[in-house]
C-alpha cells in the first residue's frame, strides 16, 4: 500500500481492518521505552493509539499521522515504529547576503518541523552585511547592515540592507522552540567579515577603511588575530549574540580566510611567536580556540568550519561543519571522537541548480564519508543541508530551490539506509506538494528535479557563464555518483 509519508518510517506495516474514520482523536499513552525522538503509531479499527517517551516524539508522531491520512480523511489501519537515524538534522538559511522577513523564515522553519528537522542554522553575518540588532556596537547597523549596492551582478543598483530586531529574533527563537527546533546562529570569523571592519576598522590588520561587500566571493580583508582588542570585541559580540539564543551551540565560522593580511602583520606575527605557532593555519586554530574558550566558559560550545582543522590544533570539544574536507580531516576527526557534521557542497548545497545537484544525487548520498571506524561512524551527528543566498533575492526563488531537496536531507537524516528508496521518495516528496503550497512554500516541478543529457548541460553551462568557475563545473561533476 502506498503511503505520503516524509521521512519514511523506521518500520511501517498496514494491517486489516476497516479504516478509522476522520477526524478521529488519537489516544497519547507515555512509555518510557521509547527513544527520546521516537514514537509508535498503532490504528486499529478500534481507534488510534500514540506512544511516546517525550513532547517531541509526540510532536513527530502527530506529523506522521496527518501525513497517514488518506484523501477522505480517514486512516487505515497500521503499526509504525519509528526513531531517527542521527540526532543533528538541519538546515541552513543565509540572511546576510540576503534576508528574508521573519514571516518567510517561519514559514520555512514550519515546513521544516514537519519532515522532523530539528536545527535551524541562521548564518548571520558575512562580508554583505551584519543582520543582528546590536546595542553594545551600534556601528555594526549603522554602516555594517548596509552596501551600497544591491550587487552579486544584478542589475539593482539601490542600497541594500537591514538587520533583525531583537524582539524578531526572539520570536523567531520561540517559534523554532514550539517545533521541537534548536536555533544555531552564526558569527562568520575571522574571514567573512568585511562587514564588521566596515564598522570597525581597527579590527584588521591594516586598519584601513573597507565597505561592506557588494560581490560574492571570498576576501584579503579579515580580523586581525594578533590583537587582543579584536578577541575581545568577538567575545563581547557573541555575549550579546548568546543573550538572544539559548542554545548551548554557536557556530563561529572559520571558513575561507586567506592569510595574506596576516602574513604582512607584525601583531599577527608577534602573537605567532608568543603562542609558539609554527603556521598561520594554526594561528587561525589559536584564535578559533580563543573564541571557543570564551564560549566554554559561558556553558557552550563552539561549531565550525571545516578549514578550521587544518591548523592541526582546534580544541577537540569544537564541533565541525564538513562542507569541504577535501583533506580528509574530518573523518580523522571522527575517528579521535569529534563530532562532524555532514554538509556536502556537492551535494548538500541547495542554492546550487538542478543541473548541477539534481535531486538524486542529493537523495543516494551517504552522509558516512569514507575512512571511518565504527567508532568514528558514531561521531558523524547528522547531516545539515546549506542554502547560501548570494543568488536568491526572493522567498519564491529560495523555496523553489530548496523544495524537494531539503526532503532529500530531512529523510537521509531520519531514515536508516536500508528503508531509502529513490523512486519512492520522489513520488512521495511530490505528494508533499499541495500541503507545501498550502504552507505558502513553492516546489520546484518535478520535470526540473533530474535533468538529464544534453538538456543538462545546456543548463549548467548557463550557469557556469554566470556564477561558476571551470573549475567548480568539472569539480562538480567529478563527483557524480552514478
Ligand atoms: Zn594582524
Amino acid at each position: 500500500m502506498q503511503h505520503r509519508i516524509l521521512p519514511q518510517p523506521k518500520s511501517l506495516r498496514f494491517t486489516a481492518g476497516a479504516p478509522v474514520p476522520g477526524p478521529a482523536v488519537p489516544t497519547v499513552v507515555f512509555d518510557a521505552s521509547l527513544p527520546a525522538e521516537g514514537y509508535a503509531i498503532s490504528v486499529t479499527p478500534s481507534g488510534i493509539t500514540i506512544r511516546h517517551s517525550t513532547p517531541q516524539g509526540l510532536f513527530y508522531a502527530r506529523q506522521t499521522l496527518s501525513m497517514l491520512q488518506s484523501a477522505d480523511g480517514s486512516f487505515p489501519c497500521a503499526e509504525i515504529e519509528d526513531a531517527p537515524r542521527f540526532a543533528y538534522r538541519a538546515f541552513m538559511l543565509d540572511s546576510a547576503r540576503h534576508m528574508q522577513t521573519p514571516d518567510e523564515i517561519k514559514r520555512y522553519i514550519d515546513v521544516a518541523a514537519r519532515y522532523k528537522m530539528n536545527v535551524f542554522h541562521w548564518h548571520l553575518s558575512d562580508d554583505q552585511g551584519y543582520r543582528v540588532e546590536s546595542e553594545r556596537f551600534p556601528l555594526l547597523n549603522e554602516i555594517g547592515s548596509f552596501r551600497r549596492e544591491h550587487g552579486f551582478g544584478s542589475v539593482n543598483r539601490s542600497r541594500y540592507g537591514g538587520y533583525y530586531k531583537k524582539d524578531e529574533i526572539r520570536a523567531i527563537v520561540s517559534y523554532c522552540a514550539e517545533r521541537y527546533i534548536r536555533v544555531i546562529p552564526e558569527i562568520d570569523m575571522p574571514g567573512h567579515t568585511k562587514a564588521i571592519l566596515a564598522s570597525y576598522p581597527s579590527l584588521s590588520c591594516r586598519e584601513t577603511p573597507v565597505q561592506p561587500e557588494t560581490r560574492a566571493g571570498v576576501f584579503r580583508d579579515i580580523l586581525c588575530a594578533g590583537k587582543d582588542e579584536t578577541v575581545a570585541f568577538c567575545c563581547d559580540l557573541l555575549d550579546e549574540v548568546c543573550d538572544l539564543f539559548p542554545d548551548e551551540w554557536v557556530h563561529i565560522g572559520g571558513d575561507e580566510a586567506p592569510k595574506q593580511r596576516w602574513q604582512a602583520c607584525d601583531r599577527c606575527k608577534d602573537r605567532m611567536a608568543k603562542a609558539h605557532l609554527d603556521s598561520f593555519e594554526a594561528l587561525q586554530g589559536d584564535f578559533m580556540n580563543r573564541i571557543a574558550a570564551h564560549l566554554r566558559e559561558k556553558g557552550k560550545r563552539a561549531v565550525a568550519w571545516n578549514e578550521s582543522l587544518k591548523s592541526g590544533c582546534l580544541d577537540s570539544d569544537v564541533i565541525v561543519a564538513d562542507w569541504m574536507d577535501r583533506d580528509k580531516l574530518c573523518p580523522a576527526r571522527a575517528n579521535a571522537g569529534g563530532a562532524i557534521i555532514a554538509e556536502d557542497f556537492f551535494h548538500y548545497y541547495l542554492d546550487y541548480p538542478y543541473a548541477m545537484t539534481p535531486v538524486k544525487k542529493v537523495y543516494t548520498f551517504d552522509p558516512l564519508p569514507e575512512g571511518l571506524t565504527d567508532f568514528g561512524k558514531a561521531h558523524i551527528i547528522g547531516v545539515e543541508t546549506p542554502l547560501w543566498t548570494e543568488f536568491i533575492e526572493d522567498f519564491e526563488k529560495l523555496c523553489t530551490m530548496a523544495f524537494p531537496r531539503l526532503l532529500a536531507v530531512a529523510e537521509r537524516g531520519w531514515t536508516p539506509e536500508e528503508g531509502c528508496d529513490y523512486a519512492d521518495f520522489v513520488r512521495r516528496a511530490e505528494a508533499q506538494r499541495p500541503s507545501l503550497a498550502a504552507s505558502g512554500i513553492a516546489m520546484d516541478p518535478q520535470r526540473d528535479w533530474d535533468p538529464r543529457g544534453p538538456d543538462r548541460l545546456k543548463k549548467l553551462l548557463a550557469h557556469y557563464k554566470k556564477t561558476l568557475t571551470k573549475e567548480m563545473l568539472f569539480s562538480f561533476l567529478q563527483k557524480e555518483d552514478d
